[in-house]
């Protein structure tokens, strides 16, 4: 058995942990009392930087393997092989290369079937070009873009791998498919998990790999426009296959493709594709979720709040925060919040904005953002909370009731998103205010450089925000320069809106076989909505989780029942 020992160092200009080995065999020797040369291994659990002023030191948890003890083999660091389906082995069609898809469609290879994944967008590379075109502020490719196209929403992301979840053996086998197709081993210690834009899209160009050496199809530029029903032997209703445009050749017919089970993990942004679920008899329930700012600041600012002027002496990480507060009966929070990154232009649509933050593996632009958004619950957009929120003045209107439009959350989204483009002028602009002036409510305030590089427009926010979000902002914002001075600071400014923080509708599903449900709570046999467009996953790893668990009822449904 491995003996568990927890050893701490003062930040130091020494090379970052965890590489320096030695520093830790003579640490863990040390603390144990045996001699470094009885130490055959010793395996890092977590290593973490404790930032509280009196505290500042780094923390590592391991494992010591004396001599004569059997050391067991460590994470893989090249894809695995999967073994090819039989030609006879049900089929799946997945639609949507997200992290939900992927992962879901990894564990369907491994387990014997036949695989179809489908993705409107470009492969990795052919996304450069239109995020460049978005950036440029030349338009946006409604099916290539921050959101769409391979590996998702999450190849361009930030790639801050830390989840809310609670099983964390299975958050590490998430964490070591991406190890072994090429991301650093460092995420599977580290607290705070992070592999950034610039190293993403290979570690997802990898996985492709593995995919296809499976036997699976890749397509690209392929869009889901119809998912195919029929009336099975029992009068119930059950999806057979899809119908898909080639967007390479958009003016040729639909084709079909035939699937035993079809797992729908479109993400939170393709309201279409949301739609003709709906249409295939899918029940869409109006969720909560969050829309807000993101907020800029100079990262030295961040560091020397959080490291008191340590970070350049010591090696230290660009420094991140978490704030969160309650505004009249609402959480208002800091949410991905990107250390040394970039604010991007995340839109999916022509004629609208949207801000969300991603960085690259170092963290080295002197810039911090962090999403502050304000959670936003079904009933805040119906009847009389509608109007005290200001939704129903955004919207032109509101429901009575939650089910009454169960994708009004989506017009909520999508009306401020509009609302912010006209705001901003155009081509990828932004409006803008200083922090300190919003707070104060007097005029813009002044501007300073900043990390988002298609332009901004001086705006007066509160007339833009609905209410609800904007005075709530407004008194979260003097809660947190009680908790970090500063942070209303002259050189803080605003960019609107994060608004696709996460899905407002969920698509019903059978709680045990995660299948999609109807109207009526019967089933619609042969669906599964997956991931975070379908309500159930929020970031990166969630979204895999969740690819994962509808892939194990799938196959457990699926066993022996013969091919299409
Ligand atoms: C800029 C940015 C930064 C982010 N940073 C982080 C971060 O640091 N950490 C984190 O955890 N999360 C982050 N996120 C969020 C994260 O990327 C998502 O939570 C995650 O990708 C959701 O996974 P998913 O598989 O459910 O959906 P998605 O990743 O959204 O994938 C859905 C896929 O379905 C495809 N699709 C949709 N409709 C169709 C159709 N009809 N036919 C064919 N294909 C279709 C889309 O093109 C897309 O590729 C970030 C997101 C963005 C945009």
């Amino acid at each position: 058995m491995p003996t568990p020992v927890r050893l701490r160092f003062p930040p130091s200009p020494e090379p970052a942990l965890p590489r320096d080995r030695q520093l830790l065999l003579t640490a863990a020797s040390k603390a144990l009392g045996i001699p470094e040369n009885e130490i055959a291994e010793l395996r890092i659990q977590k290593v973490s930087f404790d930032g509280r002023p009196r505290a500042r030191r780094w923390e590592v948890r391991a494992e010591v393997y004396r001599s004569g003890e059997e050391v067991p083999g460590g994470p893989a660091t090249e894809p695995p092989r999967l073994g090819t389906a039989a030609p006879s082995a049900p089929h799946v069609v997945v639609v949507g290369s997200g992290p939900a898809g992927l992962y879901c469609a990894f564990d369907l290879l491994a387990s014997g079937l036949r695989v179809t994944v489908l993705e409107r967008g470009g492969d990795v590379h052919a996304r450069r070009i239109p995020l460049a075109r978005i950036h440029r502020g030349l338009g946006v490719d409604p099916d290539s873009n921050y959101c769409f196209g391979e590996g998702g929403a999450g190849t361009y992301s930030d790639g801050k791998l830390y989840t809310r979840s609670g099983d964390k053996n299975a958050v590490r086998r998430v964490l070591e498919l991406l190890v072994a197709h090429g991301a650093d081993p460092s995420i599977l210690s580290s607290w705070r998990p992070h592999v950034g834009s610039n190293k993403l899209p290979k570690v997802i160009q990898s996985l492709r790999g593995t995919l296809i050496a499976a036997g699976a199809e890749v397509r690209f530029h392929t869009r889901v426009e119809e998912l195919l029903v029929e009336l099975d032997a029992g009068g119930g209703r059950r999806v057979i296959g899809v119908q898909v445009r080639d967007l390479a050749h958009p003016e040729q017919e639909c084709s079909r493709v035939a699937s035993d089970a079809v797992v729908f993990a479109t993400g939170h942004s393709a309201r279409d594709s949301l739609e003709l679920a709906i249409r295939a008899g899918a029940r869409a329930e109006a969720k909560g979720f969050a829309m807000g700012v993101r907020i800029e600041h100079p990262q030295s600012w961040v560091d020397q709040q959080q490291y008191n002027g340590l970070r350049s002496e010591h090696d230290l990480p660009a420094a991140f925060y978490e704030l969160t507060t309650q505004v009249d009966g609402r959480g208002v929070y800091s949410f991905c919040m990107c250390p040394g990154g970039w604010i991007v232009p995340a839109t999916t649509h022509v004629d609208r904005v949207v801000v969300n933050g991603m960085s690259l593996s170092r963290r080295d632009s002197p810039f911090a953002s962090s999403g502050l958004v304000v959670q936003i619950e079904p009933r805040d957009w119906c009847g009389k909370r509608a109007i005290a929120n200001g939704l129903h003045e955004l919207c032109g209107g509101a429901p009575g009731d939650p089910a009454e439009d169960p994708l009004f959350g989506v017009r909520v989204q999508e009306a401020l998103e509009t609302r912010c483009a006209k705001a901003g002028g155009g081509r990828s602009r932004l409006p803008v205010q200083n922090v300190a002036a919003f707070v104060r409510g007097e005029g813009t305030g002044s501007l300073h450089e900043t990390s988002y590089h298609s332009g901004s427009t001086p705006t007066e926010l509160h007339e833009l925000l609905p209410t609800g979000i904007a005075e709530r902002l407004r008194q979260a914002l003097i809660d947190f320069e009680s908790k970090m001075p500063g942070y209303v600071g002259e050189h803080a400014q605003l960019f609107a809106p994060e608004s696709r923080t996460s899905s407002p509708v969920r698509l019903a599903r059978d709680a045990e076989h995660l299948h999609v449900l109807d109207l009526e709570g019967r089933p619609l046999h042969g669906l599964y909505p997956c991931g975070e467009g379908a309500g159930y996953a929020g970031g990166i790893v969630s979204a895999a989780l969740d690819g994962r668990r509808v892939a194990e009822r799938l196959c457990a449904r699926l066993a022996g029942v013969p091919s299409s």
